[in-house]
């Protein structure tokens, strides 16, 4: 279903398509490597097959950013692997720019690359970039990244401040007992830079799977932290982030993907794999829609787009909030925490998550199946199933 709608202010969106759980497709994730000149011991390598190499050239990037724009998509994150070790990535970003007629194409980067690029890819189009940066201090970024590059990512921040993106963002995941003395040092030189910090965490994924049960920790107490030095507080729709403003510049921003079914509930993306492959989810692999060969078939380019948008349409059918594909159980009794009060029912066989068919939260909905009891506010829908509708209202 193509939607056109308006915001709270009456301001109308471009059409975009939503699945079955009412989840607008508004942001492409596109990986353009698996290459990586850091070893970061944790790394999700965004749900990806590392060792598949065969990438897309520029223009079959550009084909498939332009089926995802004519489907309403106009944002773009280009990731990786390490996306500055593609020699191509000013043709990437131009053809993503004039292909898709983007309105913001932003990069995840390491940085280290950033002091001879940075000038370069906002010229090309690049409108923001985010850099990750788990640590400030020597050692510390050696025993993540294993290399001891520290000043020239420091410097790729500064390079990107002056070429006058629109947004620089550090990336940081929290690990438990290793690097949360680093947040405040890092909140200091965003304060001092005026950009933001995000504070990610540990999502067990990849290389994180591995390392998850020693280095995760939950981002509340950091949170709690940061609400008293913060200036104000505002939640974003997308992942339903909070955003902390600092007094005397910058922000912080917090993501909570683990056992945070907002964070499932307030997904906007289909993923674009480095070998060609659309991905509705980071942490599922299992529901892949190959389209490398329709990108090399011999048919002209007008039908290739028009291959992908089905394939775009086919992968939106396969999006589905992964919190309970992931922990199951769990997840019922972290509804029932939002949900204030109440023991988890014993009997439900299945949850899943609705959202209202726009783009801006809170109104976050949960339908349970089975024999609902009613903790929290319950919105009187019941199903001839006898599902019952519980609705969260501004968490
Ligand atoms: N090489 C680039 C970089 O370092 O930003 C792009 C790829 S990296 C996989 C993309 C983002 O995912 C980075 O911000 C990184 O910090 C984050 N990330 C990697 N592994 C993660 C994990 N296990 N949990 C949460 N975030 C992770």
């Amino acid at each position: 279903m193509v939607l056109a709608n308006k915001d709270q202010h009456g301001y109308e969106y471009n059409s975009y398509i939503i699945d079955r759980f009412g989840r607008p497709f508004t942001i492409m994730r596109i990986s353009i490597t698996h290459d990586c000149n850091f070893e970061c011991f944790f790394c999700h390598m965004e749900g990806e097959d590392p060792y598949s190499k065969e990438y897309l050239t520029p223009e079959e990037i550009g084909i498939v950013a332009e089926a995802a724009s004519r489907l309403g998509v106009k944002r773009f994150k280009i990731t990786g692997g390490e996306p500055t070790l593609r020699r191509d990535l000013p043709e990437i970003i131009e053809e993503i720019r004039r292909r898709a007629g983007a309105e913001d194409i932003s990069m995840t980067t390491n940085g280290v690359l950033l002091e001879m690029l940075a000038k370069k890819l906002r010229d090309a189009g690049l409108d923001r970039v985010n850099i990750s940066l788990h640590s400030v201090d020597l050692d510390k970024f050696y025993k993540i990244t294993g290399t001891r590059l520290l000043d020239r990512v420091l410097r790729g921040i500064d390079s990107a401040i002056n070429a006058g993106y629109k947004q620089v963002k550090i990336n940081m995941v929290i690990l438990k007992n290793f690097n949360e003395d680093d947040v405040w040092k890092l909140i200091e030189i965003v304060r001092e830079k005026n950009i933001v910090l995000q504070l990610i965490e540990l999502h067990p994924v990849g290389e994180g799977r591995k390392v998850f049960s020693r280095y995760h920790t939950f981002l509340d107490e950091l949170e709690n932290e940061l609400a008293k030095i913060a200036r104000m507080r505002i939640r974003r729709e997308l992942h339903n982030r909070p955003i902390y403003y600092l007094d005397g510049g910058g922000a912080v921003e917090i993501v909570r993907p683990v056992k945070n079914p907002l964070f499932c509930a307030a997904c906007t993306r289909i993923r674009l794999t480095a070998d060609g492959y659309l991905k509705p989810c980071l942490v599922r692999n299992d529901n892949l829609v190959p389209i490398r060969n329709i990108l090399r078939m011999d048919i002209s380019r007008e039908e290739k787009v028009r291959l992908v948008i089905e394939a775009l349409l086919a992968s939106n059918s396969l999006r589905e909030p992964s919190a309970y594909w992931r922990i199951g159980y769990e997840f019922e009794k972290i509804v029932y925490r939002y949900l204030g009060n109440g023991s988890p029912i014993q009997s439900t066989p299945r949850i899943r998550i609705e959202i209202p068919k726009r783009l801006t939260l809170p109104n976050v909905r949960y339908i349970f199946g089975g024999n609902g009891e009613k903790p929290g506010h319950v919105e009187k829908s019941v199903t001839g199933r006898g599902n019952v509708r519980y609705a969260i209202e501004d968490l």
